[in-house]
């Protein structure tokens, strides 16, 4: 079935970005009719499932030093895109729409009611909803799985749906995310309609997540430990990134907080040896550790490392070091190494590092520089951040400032 309405603004997903975008097109002024095309039968199906249902929607904190692209030129390209919507802006443009946070630490935001819903709510308030003083509601055209997208020779974008129906508009939005979450609908289309418009696609690879490891014996023993300490991820010896905070293993794999940021860096190329190295004492040097555990060993004997690891990994790393001399441990203890064999996927993955390159998009407006009317958000664009409530920082940011081109265009 063939929609004959032109739009003035299709957005591809009514995800965090889409909805955001949305809002802000209709908080404009300039009125834009808007449809949103999502796969899903309702919006915002992977924002239910984030910060385990509670939603960190915002770390207040965040500034443009925080994020990467994985080409490295994202810095300069958020920064543009801060000015107009940094963290201040999108606090009150979620107040607006009337959710109520509360800040954890390091500047995390989540709704007041600790619930996802009520950013999804707020979100499609702000979309459909028939606030004062915005214009028309944007349509939510649901089901709707995109498959391809080019423009015709009258200059509109024509969009259609794998089960034959297409939509019309003067401006299309690529809101569609990354290919992280495919449980939720995300599948990487997105970026294969972006490269059908002649974008260059960085190779998106899973990030936030864990990676599977080859010491498989190992971390049997270590299974459903937590521990805090420092993780570096290597390539052929060099470090490529670092982190501090809780690791976690499991019989396969070694994840947490920390290990997910690092795991964006993980780029295999032809022969190159990748290593994950744990500190589990950062506090201390190699030496200073090894005098540590040395006077320990005199004052409290077998029970020198106890309150210093859970017991499982102090078993673990006695094992391993045949000699167990204090200088063996400490050495042990600050740089015990596992093998990455793979990352735990795009289904464990909460984002995605790679993209469309930025460098053929505006920073100022998020519109394509080939196509003219194309716009881009979210984490479809080579751009990650680390856990704590930054992608969707960067989402509702990048979703604003292409809404608001968009709308003001036409
Ligand atoms: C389990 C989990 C927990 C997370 N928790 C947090 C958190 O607490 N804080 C945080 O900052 N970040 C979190 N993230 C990351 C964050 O959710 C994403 O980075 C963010 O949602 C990306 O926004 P987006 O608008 O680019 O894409 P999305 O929010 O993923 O939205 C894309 C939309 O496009 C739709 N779509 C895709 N392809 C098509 C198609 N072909 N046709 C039609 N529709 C399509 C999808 O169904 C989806 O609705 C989490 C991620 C996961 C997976």
């Amino acid at each position: 079935m063939k929609n004959e309405f032109v739009y003035d603004i299709a957005i591809l997903g009514a995800g965090a970005s889409g909805l955001m975008a949305a809002v802000t097109a209709r908080r404009s002024g300039a009125d834009p009719s808007i449809a949103i095309l999502e796969k899903n039968e309702y919006a915002g199906r992977k924002l239910y499932a984030t910060g385990n249902g509670r939603c960190n929607v915002l770390n207040v904190t965040a500034k443009p030093e925080d994020f990467r692209s994985a080409e490295g030129n994202a810095v300069a390209f958020i920064a543009k895109v801060f000015a107009q919507y940094g963290a201040t802006e999108l606090q009150k443009a979620f107040a607006g729409l009337g959710l109520d946070t509360v800040e954890e630490g390091e500047g995390r935001l989540y709704p007041r009611s600790l619930q996802s819903a009520s950013v999804v709510h707020a979100l499609e308030r702000g979309a459909f909803g028939g606030m004062p003083g915005c214009g028309r509601p944007a349509e939510l055209i649901a089901g709707f799985e995109v498959k391809t997208a080019e423009k015709n020779a009258e200059g509109l974008f024509v969009v259609a749906a794998a089960d034959g129906r297409s939509v019309k508009a003067k401006s299309l939005l690529i809101a569609s995310g990354g290919k992280a979450g495919i449980q939720y609908g995300c599948d990487g289309r997105g970026l294969k309609i972006a490269e059908s418009f002649g974008h260059r696609i960085v190779k998106p690879i899973p990030a936030l997540t864990g990676f599977v490891c080859e010491e498989t014996d190992l971390l049997a023993k270590l299974a459903g430990v937590r521990v805090r300490g420092t993780v570096r991820l290597l390539a052929d010896g060099n470090v490529l990134s670092e982190d501090t905070g809780e690791i976690q293993f499991n019989k396969d794999s070694v994840s947490g907080i920390c290990v997910m940021n690092v795991s964006g860096y993980y780029r295999r190329k032809d022969e190159e040896r990748f290593a994950l190295v744990l500190d589990m004492m950062p506090e201390w040097e190699e030496e200073a550790l090894a005098d540590k555990l040395t006077a320990r060993r005199n004052e409290l004997g077998d029970y020198f490392l106890d309150a210093l690891l859970p017991e499982k990994p102090a078993a673990a790393v006695l094992g391993i070091a045949e000699m167990q001399s204090p200088e063996e441990l400490a050495h042990l203890l600050k740089s015990l190494q596992f093998t990455p064999v793979a990352s735990k996927g795009w289904k464990d993955a909460h984002t995605t590092s790679g993209g469309i390159a930025l460098d053929e998009i505006d920073p100022r407006t998020l519109e394509s520089k080939l196509v003219s009317g194309l716009y881009a958000a979210g984490e479809v664009l080579d751009i990650d951040g680390p856990c704590g409530g930054y992608s969707l920082t960067w989402a509702f940011a990048s979703g604003c400032a292409a809404g608001s081109a968009a709308a003001q265009k036409r």
